[in-house]
């Protein structure tokens, strides 16, 4: 199995965009754990970043620090035990935001979007969302989305009232139909894949995604030249000449070989 060995390179970056006057994204990246994490807050009175936050370090808590046997939200047997992992981490966040709302009646409007990654060593990563904040794998020169948006507008998609295109621009993209934060308990999608040398995986919140196309995001993945520290600098630079019209974050996972 020497061939398949990786070695993993890690980097994630934050900008407030050029309209908003503060961040309310959120993110980690913690190579020790193969943990990343990008959560895109929401709601009024400063909300926002107090969901993200406090789901970034709720997944990271439980996610580093899970004892044996420890598992809140009970097994799942139709996943593997890290996918598992992240689906308990998820609701966790879900549930201490949830106990802050209570709280704090003013933060009764927060939520967040929560797209996360657990890699181990050889490449295998369970990756979990729920909401807007995407998912992509750059493999063999192509880009996929690995995450499906839990909006409004892609569920026209889905059902083939709106095409991708309009779905981009409608003036509804920004409805989420999933929150960690809502009332209802939201599923969390988890979705398995295997990274091989030369793949890249980008986690992002719809800062990056609402403003430039997923052909310039894979020109910038696909660019050997570049350190991953640079292929973050590059997203977010796109992102804010397109106008920089929400807050940005990107977090690049590359596999090299070992
Ligand atoms: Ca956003």
């Amino acid at each position: 199995m020497t061939s398949e060995e990786i070695h993993l390179q890690f980097h994630g970056l934050t900008d407030v965009g050029k309209l908003r006057d503060h961040n309310e994204d959120t993110f980690v990246v913690k190579p020790e754990a193969g943990l990343v994490v990008v959560c895109d807050g929401m709601g009024g009175h400063a909300g926002g970043e107090v969901a993200s936050g406090i789901a970034v370090d709720t997944i990271t808590e439980f996610i580093c620090n899970q004892k044996e046997g420890d598992w809140p939200f009970g097994r799942d047997d139709g996943h593997s035990e890290a996918g598992d992992r992240l689906r308990n981490a998820a609701l966790l966040a879900n549930q201490r935001i949830s106990e802050r709302i209570e709280k704090e009646p003013a933060l009764a409007r927060m939520g967040t979007t929560m797209v996360s990654a657990l890699v181990v060593p050889d490449g295998t990563s369970w990756v979990a969302n729920v909401g807007d904040s995407r998912a992509y794998l750059w493999h063999d020169g192509i880009l996929r989305q690995v995450t499906s948006d839990h909006s409004w507008v892609n569920e026209q998609v889905q059902r083939g009232v709106l095409s991708n295109s309009e779905a981009a621009s409608h003036p509804l993209k920004n409805v989420i139909t999933r929150a960690l934060g809502a009332r209802d308990v939201p599923p969390v999608d988890l979705v398995k894949e295997r990274l091989r040398p030369g793949d890249c995986l980008l986690l992002c919140s719809d800062g990056l995604t609402g403003m430039v196309s997923d052909a310039d995001i894979g020109a910038i993945l696909g660019d050997y030249g570049l350190t991953v520290e640079e292929i973050c600098k590059r997203l977010v630079a796109a992102a804010n000449q397109a106008g920089g019209e929400d807050n940005i974050t990107v977090v690049v996972l590359r596999a090299r070989a070992a």
